[in-house]
């Protein structure tokens, strides 16, 4: 069975408050197969997150040891912090044919599209840019400064959204669920 085959990759990038968390706890829930990867950063916990199920929360003096030692698939900085995915465990899990769900942005989307030209490529938008101010304000978690940097982030990010194989816009959860299952269905998983 699909034990014996190489795994696959979907990467899927959104601007911060997109609804992308929720959509890639929805899709690790739907697929057996798939796996989340969690990345590494440096930024600080936010009050509701856990070490090793959200992200590995690292100090910038690992992360700079880990670049110098080429661990990282892929890495950048975003909003003034490094973000990362381990090497190892992207080969370890496509070896033994486990598909692999990176949530990471744009930057990084292209070291690995460079590294694995096969991964499927997802870019959910937000249903406009008020929208995902007043979720990124909701949130709760971040200062006004922040939530002034993400947006302007967020325009960036979405003026490369044609990078992207396929473009989801969240404007209605279970549409957008349904779409994503339908996508990596496409793919075998
Ligand atoms: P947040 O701080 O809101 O959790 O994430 C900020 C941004 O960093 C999001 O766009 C998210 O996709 C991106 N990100 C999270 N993990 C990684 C990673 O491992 N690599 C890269 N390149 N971006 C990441």
């Amino acid at each position: 069975m699909k034990q014996n085959l190489p795994g696959k990759l979907i990467i899927v990038s959104a601007p911060s408050g997109a609804g992308k968390t929720t959509l890639c706890d929805a899709m690790v829930r739907h697929f057996d197969n798939l796996v989340y990867s969690i990345s590494y950063t440096t930024r600080a916990p936010r009050h509701d997150e856990k070490e090793g199920e959200d992200y590995f929360f690292i100090s910038e003096h690992e992360f700079k040891k880990h670049i110098k030692n080429n661990n990282w698939a892929e890495w950048a900085k975003v909003h003034d912090h490094y973000y990362g995915t381990h090497a190892s465990f992207i080969s370890e899990n496509l070896s033994v044919g486990r598909d692999i769900l990176l949530d990471i942005d744009v930057q990084g989307a292209k070291q690995i599209i460079q590294r694995y030209p096969d991964s499927t490529t997802i870019f959910i938008m937000p249903p406009s840019l008020d929208v995902l101010r007043i979720r990124l304000e909701s949130r709760g978690t971040d200062s006004k400064e922040v939530i002034d940097k993400r947006l302007e982030n967020a325009k960036q990010e979405i003026d490369k959204k044609g990078l992207y194989q396929h473009i989801i816009v969240n404007d209605d959860l279970e549409n957008a669920i349904n779409e994503l299952i339908t996508i990596i269905h496409e793919k075998n998983i």
